[in-house]
This record gives C-alpha cells, sequence and structure tokens, in this order.
C-alpha cells in the first residue's frame, strides 16, 4: 500500500483538486492507498485571521466566514457533477460551517479566544477539504484521524503518542480499503478528548504516522513545486530540484526551514525505511525527489541550503565560567523546562562563551529563565547577564558528502567574506552533515544567493550591474550588454545582469534583471530618484557580485563610490571625477575596494576604450618603473587642432568637436586643458606619483576671460579668437609644423601645453580625435612604449568600459 499527501495547493483550486483525483485513481488501480489532504490554500490561515479579528469584535469576521464558505461551495458546484452526491456534500459541509460559525460567533461575544477554541477552530480546514475530495472520489471511504492520532500536553505542547496512535491506526485499518480518505493535520487530545493538532504544515506528519504504521511501500508528498530542491525556489529563482537525498539530509534540510516537507515527517518513516517521494501535483510525470538511506553515485558534497529567519542568538559569558560545573546542562535543562527549543549551539573551546540560537518569540522568555537559573554566578560576578541580539536569521549547508570533502567550510566562509558579509556565529556537528552559521536578516537573501551560485551553479557566474547614465556612453554599454548577452552566457558563461538602470532624475530595478529592450520608456515612467535614494535602494538590494557602473561626468554620483566600496560594491567609472579628485581620497577608495576584495576601475578615464591605465599597472607589477608619460590625451583638442585650416575656423572646430560627441557636454571643460589635466593626473597616480591637479603645470591656448560666465556667452565670443589662430597657425604651416596638446610628467613633474611638433615627432601624424601615451620605463628606456588609436567616441568609451566590467568576471 501507499500513503498519498496532497497539501493546501493541491486542493486548492479547481485545477489542482481533478489532478489530485486522477492521481489517486491512477494509484488506486494497482494497490491500496490512503489519501491525506491538508485544507484548501490557504484557508488555515483565514480561520486563524478569522478568529483574531472574532476575539477583537471586528464585524469583519463574518465577512471573511462567508467568503470561506463561498470558496467552499464554489469548488464543489464545480467539482462534484452528480447531483445527489453534491446535495450530500453540501449538508455535511453546511452542518461544520453552522458549528464553526457558532464558535466564532461565541469568540466575538465573549471576546475570548482560548486555545482550545483556537484548536478547534482552526480544524475545520481539514474537515472540509476531506469531506469534499472524498466526495469526488468515488468509492473513498472518509475516516476521521481525531480518532486515531493522538497527542497529550508535554512541556506546554501537543505531542504524539507514538505508541497509542499507532496502535489506533493499525486497528482502524485492519481491513484497508481501496481508497481511504483521511484530513491531516487534526489530532485528539488521548486525556481531555479534546481536538489538537499536530502543528503548522502538520498534515505530512499525519501522513507520515500512517505510513509507518502501516509498513506502506512509500510515501508520496504531493506538493506543488517539483520536488525538493536545493533552496526555497521563492528566494533562489535558480534553485533546481534534487533527484535523491538521505533522511538525514532531508531532515536536516527540513530542520532548517526547507517548508516543502514539516520536520517530524521524516523520523517515522525512516525508521522504517520507508523511503518518501516528493512530488508535484501540477506536473506528475515530472520524477520528483526520492529521501532513502542511501544514496548511491552522487558525488556532490553539498545538496542542499535552508536557513530560518527571525532567529535570536543569546549568548552565556563569563570570565570564570570556565569553573562553574554544568553550565551546558544548566542552560539546556532550563530552556526545556520552559518549552523553548534550541536549534543551534556554538562553544568556543576556551569554555568561556556558549551562543545559543533561538526563535526570535521565544528569547525574552529564554533570558529571563537563563538570568534566573545563573542568578547566584551572576551576582558573585563569575558570570554576566545574558546578552541577546535579535534581527538574525539562521543558514545551514547540508550533505552528507561533506565528511569526504575538505575545505568545504573554507569555500563557505571565503565566498561569504567576499561578498561583505559577516559570520555573528557558526556550527558544525562532527557528524559533518551540516555546517550552520548566522548572519544579521538583512543579509539572509545575499547569503543565499551568493551561496546557492557558488556551490551549485558555478557553471554560470553571475555579475549584477547597476549602471548609472543613460547618454551616450550609458546608452552605448547597455546596447553592447544586450547584444553580448547570449554570447557570453554561452561561450564565457558568464551572465551579465543589469539590475538597476538610472538617469540624472529616475532609476529603475529589477533583481530578476531588467529588460533592456524598453528600459528607457520604463525610466520614463518610474518613480523620480535622487543620489541618495539611488544609494539606499542598491545597498537595501544587498545583491551579490554587484558592479556599480558610473557613465556620468557628475559629482554628486562619484560622492557615492565610497560607501558603495565600503558595502561590496565594486565600481566601474567612466566618470574621471573620483580619480582625480584629492589623493587622499583617490587613494581612500582604492585601498577600500582592496579591503573589501572588490574593485575600483577607471581605464577609460584616460583614452576611451585604449588599454592605457591597465598597460601601466601591468608594468607596475612586474616590477618596471614608469619613468616619464608623454601624451595627447584629448581627442577633442586633438581633433580640432587636425580639423583647424583656412577654411575651417577655430570656433567651428570646436563647434563640430561638440556635433560628434567627441568633447564633453561643456566643451570649455577640453579648452581649458581641465580634462587633460584630470588624466594626466590620473595617469601619473597609477604611475606611482602622488600628483595634485594644482601641481599641474598649465600652458593655455585660451585666454581665461573665455571661461567665466555662462556657456552661451563662450560660444558668442569664441569666434573673436579666430583670427590669432588662424595667423599662428599659417606660420606653423610654413614651418611644416602641427600643434598638438601634450600632457607630460617627468620626473615627477606634471604639465600641459601646445606644443608645435615637427615631421620626425611620433605626434605629428596623430590623425582625427586619436590619443597617444609614450611610456619611458627603465625597461622601455630607449624606445618607449606606444599605445595609440581612438581616445573618444561613444561606442570605444562603453567598449572600454565593458572590458572592465569583464575583468571583474575573470577575476
Ligand atoms: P503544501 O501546501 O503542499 O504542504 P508547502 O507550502 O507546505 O506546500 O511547501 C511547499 C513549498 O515549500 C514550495 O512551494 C516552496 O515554495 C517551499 N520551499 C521552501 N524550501 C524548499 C525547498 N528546499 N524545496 C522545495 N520547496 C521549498
Ligand atoms: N493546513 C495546515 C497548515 O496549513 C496543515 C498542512 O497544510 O499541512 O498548516
Ligand atoms: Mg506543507
Amino acid at each position: 500500500m501507499k500513503v498519498l499527501k496532497f497539501g493546501g495547493t493541491s486542493v486548492g483550486s479547481v485545477k489542482s483538486i481533478l489532478s489530485l483525483k486522477r492521481i489517486v485513481e491512477n494509484e488506486a488501480k494497482k494497490q491500496s492507498v490512503v489519501v491525506v489532504v491538508s485544507a484548501l490554500g490557504g484557508i488555515t490561515d483565514k480561520l486563524l485571521q478569522t478568529s483574531q479579528l472574532a476575539l477583537k469584535g471586528d464585524e469583519q469576521w463574518k465577512v471573511e466566514f462567508d467568503a470561506m464558505v463561498d470558496r467552499h461551495h464554489k469548488m464543489i458546484d464545480t467539482i462534484i457533477t452528480d447531483t445527489s452526491d453534491r446535495e450530500n456534500l453540501f449538508k455535511s459541509i453546511d452542518a461544520l460551517f453552522e458549528q464553526l460559525k457558532s464558535i466564532y460567533f461565541g469568540v466575538y461575544l465573549i471576546h475570548d479566544l482560548s486555545e482550545k477554541t483556537q484548536d478547534a477552530i482552526v480544524s475545520y480546514g481539514e474537515r472540509l477539504s476531506s469531506k469534499i475530495v472524498a466526495t469526488l472520489i468515488r468509492g473513498a471511504k472518509w475516516f476521521d484521524s481525531r480518532n486515531f492520532i493522538k497527542t497529550e500536553r508535554i512541556n506546554g505542547k501537543h505531542t504524539l503518542d507514538s505508541e497509542l496512535t499507532n496502535k489506533l491506526v493499525k486497528d482502524t485499518f485492519a481491513e484497508l480499503p481501496r481508497i481511504s480518505l483521511v484530513p491531516g493535520f487534526i489530532s485528539r487530545d488521548k486525556n481531555t478528548e479534546r481536538t489538537t493538532n499536530l502543528g503548522r504544515g502538520g498534515s505530512d506528519y499525519t501522513a507520515a504516522i500512517i505510513a509507518a504504521a502501516l509498513n506502506a511501500e512509500v510515501l508520496e508528498i504531493w506538493t506543488d513545486v517539483d520536488g525538493f530542491m536545493t533552496a526555497d525556489p521563492r528566494v533562489i529563482k535558480s534553485a533546481y530540484t534534487i533527484n535523491e537525498l538521505s533522511y538525514i539530509e532531508a531532515m536536516e534540510l527540513c530542520n532548517f526551514g526547507a517548508k516543502v516537507i514539516y520536520p517530524p515527517t521524516i523520523y517515522p518513516v525512516c525508521v522504517k525505511n520507508i523511503p518518501i517521494k516528493v512530488k508535484n501535483t501540477f506536473n506528475p510525470e515530472a520524477p520528483g525527489t526520492i529521501i532513502k538511506n542511501k544514496i548511491d553515485g552522487d558525488s556532490k558534497p553539498i545538496k542542499g541550503i535552508s536557513s530560518i529567519n527571525g532567529t535570536a542568538l543569546i549568548t552565556v559569558t563569563g570570565l570564570s565560567m570556565v569553573g562553574v560545573i554544568g553550565v551546558n546542562r544548566r542552560i539546556f535543562t532550563a530552556l526545556a523546562n520552559e518549552g523553548i527549543s534550541v536549534f543551534m549551539v556554538s562553544q568556543a573551546s576556551s569554555e568561556n562563551s556558549t551562543s545559543i540560537g533561538v526563535r526570535e518569540q521565544d528569547v525574552e522568555e529564554a533570558v529571563r529563565v537563563l538570568n534566573e537559573e545563573f542568578k547566584n554566578e551572576i551576582a558573585d560576578g563569575a558570570m554576566f547577564p545574558m546578552h541577546a541580539e535579535c534581527g538574525l536569521a539562521t543558514i545551514a549547508i547540508v550533505g552528507e558528502n561533506m565528511k569526504h570533502a575538505a575545505g568545504i567550510a573554507g569555500k563557505l566562509f571565503g565566498t561569504l567574506g567576499r561578498s561583505g558579509i559577516s559570520v555573528i556565529a557558526c556550527a558544525q556537528g562532527a557528524s559533518e552533515t551540516n555546517i550552520s552559521f548566522v548572519v544579521k536578516s538583512d543579509f539572509l537573501r545575499k547569503s543565499l544567493n551568493v551561496l546557492h551560485d557558488s556551490f551549485f551553479l558555478s557553471e554560470y557566474k553571475v555579475l549584477n550591474l547597476f549602471i548609472c547614465g543613460v547618454g551616450t556612453v550609458g546608452g552605448k554599454l547597455i546596447e553592447q550588454i544586450k547584444n553580448q548577452y547570449e554570447e557570453l552566457k554561452e561561450r564565457n558563461k558568464l551572465k551579465l545582469n543589469v539590475v538597476g538602470i538610472a538617469s540624472s532624475h529616475n532609476a529603475i530595478f529589477d533583481r530578476d534583471g531588467l529588460d533592456l529592450d524598453n528600459y528607457r520608456e520604463a525610466l520614463k515612467a518610474s518613480e523620480p530618484s535622487t543620489n541618495e535614494t539611488l544609494k539606499e535602494k542598491i545597498l537595501n538590494m544587498n545583491i551579490f557580485n554587484s558592479v556599480f557602473v558610473d557613465c556620468t561626468a557628475s559629482k554628486d554620483v562619484a560622492s557615492l563610490y565610497q560607501s558603495l566600496l565600503e558595502h561590496n560594491v565594486s565600481i566601474i567609472a567612466a566618470n574621471k571625477i573620483a580619480a582625480s579628485s584629492e589623493y587622499e581620497n583617490y587613494e581612500r577608495l582604492k585601498k577600500t575596494a582592496i579591503q573589501r576584495g572588490v574593485v575600483f576601475r577607471f581605464e577609460t578615464n584616460v583614452g576611451a576604450g585604449l588599454p592605457i591605465i591597465g598597460t601601466i599597472n601591468d608594468l607596475r607589477n612586474s616590477g618596471d618603473k614608469i619613468l616619464k608619460i608623454e601624451a595627447v590625451l584629448s581627442g577633442t583638442l586633438n581633433f580640432i587642432f587636425n580639423a583647424i585650416s583656412g577654411v575651417v575656423p577655430f570656433s567651428e572646430t570646436v563647434r563640430l568637436a561638440k556635433e560628434k560627441g567627441y568633447s564633453e557636454p561643456d566643451p570649455r571643460i577640453d579648452l581649458s586643458g581641465m580634462d587633460v589635466v584630470r588624466k594626466l593626473v590620473i595617469l601619473s597616480r597609477e604611475a606611482g606619483y602622488r600628483v595634485e591637479q594644482d601641481d599641474v603645470e598649465k600652458n593655455l591656448f585660451v585666454p581665461d576671460e573665455y571661461f567665466q560666465g555662462s556657456l552661451d556667452d563662450f560660444w558668442k565670443k569664441l569666434p573673436e579668437l579666430d583670427a590669432e589662430f588662424e595667423a599662428k597657425r599659417k606660420t606653423l604651416d610654413i614651418e611644416h609644423k602641427r600643434w598638438r596638446f601634450v600632457a607630460t610628467l617627468d620626473g615627477g613633474k606634471t604639465s600641459v601645453g601646445l606644443q608645435a611638433v615637427g615631421p620626425e615627432h611620433p605626434f605629428y601624424n596623430l590623425e582625427g580625435s586619436n590619443n597617444i601615451v609614450l611610456l619611458t620605463t627603465e625597461r622601455y628606456k630607449e624606445y618607449p612604449m606606444m599605445i595609440q588609436g581612438y581616445g573618444a567616441g561613444a561606442s570605444v568609451t562603453a567598449a572600454g568600459v565593458f572590458a572592465n566590467i569583464m575583468s571583474i568576471a575573470n577575476i
């Protein structure tokens, strides 16, 4: 025989309940089946909520009650087609609802809701659903489980009397009908005869008790997912079904919150060596998960990850606790006497501190009990009063093969550390099937994600990108990411997930990845955003492997870097402001990145997509020393000096540079040499010199007065310079020379200025908006290293940013 248990979602809708019928009838053709059902999905919660309304004297209880009646009626109307069956069923269902209504009314009138009454109320869910299913499945015999599932009160809790229950189940089913229908969850106190239950999720337990008593061939748990999964699929989108689990693994995972099976379920069937199958009512063909004694041929060290939120940690500590006898025995006895369950213990080997994990709702009581237990030691100063920390979550990684694999704990804590998650306490049993640790609740989702990613999904690496700025560079970058997504996934096993996009006024987010086709429309329709809200949102999303990509030129955006880095968010900046700001700020950002194990990179700050900063880093890392840098670093200025001619005057070339997108949005930043100064400062710093912008000697070619006033004034005034430029240009022409705006670092001294170079100079033939850099180093002394190419333009800059992002993926 088999025991089949169907959970709330499997009896929640017409579609699922009809699927249940097919599954049961199919199985019953092969052998006898006992079918255990839960209440209609969500009804248990509704029963409890409605009782609270009635208790408060809130009339709304009637509305909620009527809605429950209506839901059951509608279900019956749709699925029970035989008129007389339907009428009989309505009679028994309505009789139950009559009783329930009277109880609610009593609660409402008396304003009293005892535990007894609550237990009576909550039992109706299963009593109603089981009647419906018993009618739906023709020939099924209905049993009242309260007649054979018996509890007694121990430490204030309903506890199963296994022996009595076992006997009663055997007696009840001595003659086994082809299909038996049993309500799950509910039970009866063996002494008081009052209705009790086995705890939330207890239908699984009912089914396991029956399976064990009747020596079933298998216990099948039918639910709404394809089986036991590597993690909670509601939190981890990439969780997948585990084919096989041992009882111990399943027990560990359930104890730590894997809701798919109620924890007490495993033990009764494990003792009898009865396998459990977890199957999907909505997808019966899927193989599901089998839980049994011995698992063969699976070498994965970790099987699953589960977690419990809302946990608290109590630390029992004292300077001379080492001398206090029986501390642990007293801790656990005191807590057990109050019915407080402890699910994690961690003790330092020095014995002077023990940390105990309890549920948050138990913490106050637990602290009180322990302070009372150790009051003499506390008064003597041998121990400190109990210290409790709330707002925590406990996570467990589980797998029996862990005991054969070295380095699992290393990988676990290394992964958490790199993601900026600090572990508050941890414990590993000597059986080595479970490593548990405690983190702040805010870090729960991130912890689960990074661990799942590192233990189960090593096939793909995921980078979660926040892209700030959707102008020319940001826009191109998003386009390039969209076009490369599939290729990178296939070839590099990398998923580039854009989880946030911000313009100067709006921002959109989606931790599962934004749709890159319609982001502009989505941005327009989104809530307004400021720098502060942007930062808050990113930090609150607390997402793993996250990278902030700054494609703006904004000082305010650059001011976010420090705090993002401190929260383990990498920074890729096309924005030059931070790297060229005060040296101390630059240094602090770089140091923070190193400390946090993330990156702060800004390759495109100089020479757009050209590999200049990376090359300087490589040279220095390999022991070379940068002696001198000479460079044309402004694509805009080079374009201007190449375009200037007898027919195109200076002012016109500036306008052209702006139109072609070479210049900064405000071209004065280029003409004032400011942009080149920033770039030179960045290069010099990366080359190992401590340089500030004010240290750079500037020999400019546009007088200062042109930079005062508004941008409009500037455009109006600019043509006044044309005549003077034309005169100088003619002289240069005769000398066969060309203008280049050159940035120089020499022996730690920095300068920028216009130079006239002849045909023999490497800068002479520099075309269009190209950049060139000559690096003289100890190794490249006689013939400097030369890097040359497009130094401006949205596409190449975006590509450079992209390359920087990829460099993180390869770490
Ligand atoms: P039922 O109503 O069938 O008893 P439950 O809601 O009690 O169903 O349990 C099934 C749910 O458990 C799934 O829908 C899933 O969201 C959740 N769950 C949590 N952890 C896991 C896990 N490791 N594997 C599968 N499901 C899980
Ligand atoms: N209906 C009960 C609950 O929701 C029991 C169960 O579904 O297992 O907790
Ligand atoms: Mg359940």
